[in-house]
């Protein structure tokens, strides 16, 4: 495995994120800290789970702050669940790298490992999409943001805490880089 990824857990600190049949701060820290990092561990590559914001807005700017640290090679790689009454995943590139195959094959890569899991457990494909996220905007690599599933709703937000999910698809996450090893994102 050549990529290099930084893990970003989203929210943390005082904030909880969206909150729903369970806190997505809960969910993220849960998925980025055992079970992402340790499959990808087994890879032998590298990578980092950035540190949490202690509030809201620092939420954002920290680990984009620390995430500008490092080199371009780097993948930052944004853990969220969504809100609003609807299910399914999704995935998120900034919208002036839609057009930027690099940005879109990473994008493609992260959404479709996940996909893999979630689709066999009845998830809906909500799609990769653009969007104008600070996360993505002021990250200065080539970033992604999935969201896992929707915390407000009961069928998505018990796949997201179960265990045997949460493993089989970061076992999924590890596997997409590992086959795209050295390939052109
Ligand atoms: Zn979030």
């Amino acid at each position: 495995m050549s990529e290099r990824i930084l893990i970003d857990r989203g929210h943390g600190g005082s904030d909880p994120g969206a909150v729903g049949q369970v806190r997505e701060v809960d969910i993220t820290h849960a998925w980025g800290a055992a079970e992402l990092e340790n499959a990808l561990a087994r890879l032998g590559g590298d990578y980092y789970v950035l540190q949490d914001g202690a509030n809201a807005n620092s939420d954002l700017t920290v680990p984009v702050n620390e995430s500008n640290r490092y080199g371009k090679p780097w993948l930052f790689v944004s853990l969220h669940a969504n809100a609003g009454g609807g299910t399914g995943y999704e995935t998120y590139i900034y919208t002036k790298s839609w057009s930027d195959p690099s940005t879109s094959n990473l994008g493609h890569t992260v959404h479709n490992a996940y996909g893999a899991v979630a689709r066999k457990y009845g998830l809906a494909n909500r799609g990769l999409k653009a969007e104008d996220f600070y996360v993505l905007r002021e990250t200065q690599r080539r970033a992604v943001l999935l969201k896992l599933g929707f915390v407000d709703n009961k069928k998505d937000a018990d796949l997201m805490v179960k265990a045997s999910y949460r493993t089989e698809a970061c076992k999924s996450f590890s596997k997409g880089f590992d086959a795209r090893g050295g390939a052109n994102y």
